[in-house]
């Protein structure tokens, strides 16, 4: 029996669009290397694991199936859906939710009895069962190589940070090999962490020591340097297999096109067809993130200012905010496109006339723009979006930040950034002068090396074949014995 002998990976991703959306994507790449695929959601989360397996063609789709894990208590209902950003509270109760699935996973599997479990960091308890069950465990975090290093930096107990003389709110963290300078508030301080929090974070670095490994969507190529170093520094394997979002090539546009569910999205295909190549600005904060009606009107006009015309992905359902005459000025002159709700992302980076992308610097977002070749205007809010931006301003050169310095989830009040200030930063990355040529140049060679790391050959496509490789050793020896 063949079926019996293929290699069987269950992939757990966790419950929110920015981890399930490259997760679902990977496990479309081990599909289409010969291995069967079982991607575990809770049923609120099917139809959206669901639609990105469609997205794949048929020869891999029979090869992943989606499977159906329950919460044990209705109360865990809100966790479902993580359409918005957790406050403190919200966050704490979600850990606790994600926690109580470890006995109906158990459970799956030993129904299913993969060969082996790639899961989201976020479960660090599924580690202890793999064990179980004798069969190899990866985690997934869906960060940068540079992020997961500065992680791990700073997740010590004496914080490697070195203060600049002349400015102490400027800090540098020690032992990476590349000279990272960080704002005192984008480095999380631990001391002030919520002992439930930090109880998860102390899971989390036992599981991550006792896995077999790591999976990154990223490709050597893009940071050589952080991929060797958080190797060594931490001692694990560690497998670089994307840009993930390349599964989806060729496939997107075919579906999207003819996707009604979302007006403003197949609109915005045809409106980009009109416009001059690399003339857009793609403009989008992820999955989660809403902004103060005072910051989306500064946006409004920064943007109009710089004079280029965009499409810009909104959360808000209202539109007091908009400027006075900015629809007939703008939007109605076809100047500017605003989406409400889903925005087909990667195809508009993939558009010819998309030149630009102004990103929060979601690790997806960003390797997506590196992908599609694009400069970017860099405005991060929380998290590992610091640690990102740094790689593509500074390391990568291919993009310029609009100066946020501080958590937008933790602080009551934000600053508001300025329009006068968005639109200069806009028009120095879409502008026609020296500076902005180099980073378009640079941006264009990046994309060439990110479609070659996955194909045959390349440095992600061989990552994955030396990991398939491994996982099929181990389960014949679990066989044997
Ligand atoms: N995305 C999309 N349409 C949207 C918003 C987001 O397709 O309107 C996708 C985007 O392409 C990326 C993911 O959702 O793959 C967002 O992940 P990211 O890490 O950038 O940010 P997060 O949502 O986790 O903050």
């Amino acid at each position: 029996d063949l079926a019996s002998e293929e290699l069987h990976i269950l992939f757990f991703p966790l419950l929110a669009p920015g981890h399930m959306i490259p997760m679902v994507d990977m496990a479309k790449l081990f599909a289409a290397r010969g291995v069967r695929a079982t991607v575990l959601t809770t049923p609120a989360n099917a139809a959206a694991v669901q639609s990105t397996i469609n997205r794949a063609d048929d020869s891999l789709r029979h090869r992943i199936t989606v499977a159906l894990l329950h919460f044990p208590s209705s109360a865990a209902v809100d966790c479902e859906n993580m359409s918005c950003l957790p406050t403190q509270v919200a966050r704490q109760n979600f850990l606790g939710c994600l926690a109580s699935l470890r006995q109906p996973f158990d459970q799956v599997l030993g129904e299913i009895r993969p060969d082996c479990i790639v899961a989201d960091m976020f479960y660090p308890w599924t580690l202890g069962l793999a064990k179980e069950l004798g069969i190899p465990l990866l985690f997934f975090h869906g960060m940068s190589l540079l992020a997961l290093s500065v992680n791990h930096s700073v997740h010590r107990p004496k914080t490697p940070l070195e203060s600049l003389p002349d400015d102490p709110e400027t800090v540098v963290v020690l032992g990476l090999p590349r000279r990272i300078e960080l704002k005192r508030s984008q480095v999380p301080d631990l001391s002030k962490i919520s002992s439930f929090l930090g109880d998860f974070f102390r899971q989390l670095g036992e599981a991550e020591m006792g896995c077999s490994g790591v999976l990154v969507n990223s490709f050597y190529e893009l940071e050589p340097d952080f991929a060797d170093h958080y190797k060594k520094a931490t001692g694990r394997k560690t497998w670089p297999v994307g840009p993930v979002s390349l599964c989806n090539k060729d496939l997107d546009e075919k579906s999207s096109r003819g996707d009604t569910a979302c007006i403003d999205s197949a609109n915005c295909l045809s409106w980009l067809d009109g416009k001059p190549p690399s003339s857009v600005l793609y403009v989008c904060f992820g999955s989660l993130f809403q902004f103060s009606p005072a910051q989306l009107r500064e946006m409004a006009l920064g943007f109009e200012d710089s004079n280029t015309p965009f499409i810009w992905v909104v959360r808000n359902k209202s539109s007091e905010w908009l400027p006075e005459g900015y629809e007939e000025r703008v939007l109605g002159g076809g100047k500017g496109m605003i989406i409400r709700g889903w925005a087909p992302q990667i195809l508009i980076l993939n558009h010819p006339a998309v030149g630009g992308f102004l990103t929060h610097c979601g690790w997806n977002s960003c390797l997506e723009a590196v992908t599609s070749g694009l400069p970017m205007v860099t405005w991060p809010l929380f998290g590992d979006q610091f640690f990102n931006e740094r790689l593509i301003v500074d390391v990568l050169k291919v993009g310029i930040g609009v100066g946020t310095t501080e958590y937008v989830v933790e602080e009551e009040e934000v600053r508001v950034v300025k329009g006068d200030v968005i639109g200069w930063v806009v028009s120095r990355v879409m502008g026609g002068g020296e500076e902005a040529e180099g980073m378009r140049k640079r941006a264009r060679e990046l994309g060439v090396m990110a479609t070659k790391a996955v194909e045959l050959g390349g440095s992600s496509y061989v990552a994955m074949g030396e990991l398939i490789k491994e996982l099929n050793e181990a389960k014949a020896a679990r066989e044997k014995s």
